[in-house]
């Protein structure tokens, strides 16, 4: 497995979760993978992992919400041998709240990562990727992109609004002929760090629930019956990013075990 043999990716939030096992995947398919990351040591990790794995990348901070610094993140990937052909946004956050004693402050803060720190990459790595000769966007939604889901406002608007500005960043970059692709993967329940924690903390979907295990709630949540791993939604991002998906921009991939489908 090859297909990303002397290219480099980009991927958010890359240090843990979701982000980790798309940084791994792609650096598997032979990418030079920059893994970045709020948290840079956590990004190391991931670069460790694909060292040890035969990979090749290197571990940046980066918090998303920073213009300047993503600028100063890309630049250090215009020098390197491997020209940047994909770009993943997965740094993500989120909160359970009931809308009406929500705090703006909190809801500021899921819309500065999710959305702005989307916008934000797709305006500073797109041009650059245009400039590698083309490649692919890959913007990690949800199913609450798709629908909306009690206690989760801040969370479901910004998911939605990145579906949306993919589709919107697909059309102009088709328009400009750049040879850039955009897409957005809406993954459903997946078994990361983040949502084993989210469950034990007993907030997810209603306010006030207890603690759950999250294979338990798989069974009635899901309608398969069993959580996503981070490593089949690496997979789908790995075929959007290469070659094969050639035909694929604007387009709204869902990964969540029929959680969609009714
Ligand atoms: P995760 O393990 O918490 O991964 C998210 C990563 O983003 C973390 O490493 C986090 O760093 C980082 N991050 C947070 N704020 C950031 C910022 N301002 N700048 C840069 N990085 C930042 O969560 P996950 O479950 O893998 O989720 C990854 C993505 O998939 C998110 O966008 C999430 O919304 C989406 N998603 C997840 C699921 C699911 O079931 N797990 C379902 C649908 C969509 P810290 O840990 O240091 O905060």
């Amino acid at each position: 497995m090859s297909e990303h043999a002397g290219r480099a990716a980009f991927v958010t939030g890359a240090g843990s979760g979701i982000g980790r096992a798309i940084a791994l995947a792609l650096a598997a398919r032979g990418a030079f993978v920059w893994a970045t990351d709020f948290d840079g040591a956590s990004a190391d990790g991931t670069v460790e992992l694909a060292r040890q794995a035969g990979g090749r990348g290197e571990a940046i901070p980066l918090d998303v919400r920073h213009e300047t610094q993503w600028q100063d993140a890309l630049a250090r990937s215009d020098s390197h041998d491997a020209p940047l052909t994909v770009l993943v946004n997965c740094a993500g956050t989120h909160a359970v709240t009931d809308t009406f004693s929500m705090p703006l402050d909190d809801f500021r803060r899921i819309m500065a990562v999710n959305v702005e720190g989307t916008f934000l990459g797709m305006k500073h790595a797109i041009p650059r990727i245009a400039e590698s000769g083309g490649g692919a966007v890959l913007n990690i939604s949800s199913v609450a992109g798709l629908k909306g889901m009690a206690g989760w406002t801040a969370y479901c608007g910004s998911k939605g609004a990145i579906r949306m500005m993919t589709k919107a960043v697909a059309l102009e970059c088709a328009g400009l002929r750049n040879e850039v692709r955009v897409n957005s993967v809406h993954p459903g329940f997946v078994d990361t760090p983040a949502l084993r924690s989210a469950l034990a903390r007993g907030h997810r979907a209603e306010p006030g629930r207890g603690p759950r295990d999250l294979d338990e709630v798989a069974k009635t949540t899901v309608p398969i019956g069993v959580a996503c791993s981070p490593g089949e939604v690496a997979d789908t991002v790995c075929f959007l990013a290469s070659d094969s998906a050639r035909h694929i921009t604007g387009a709204e991939i869902v990964i969540d075990g029929g959680m969609t489908a009714d």
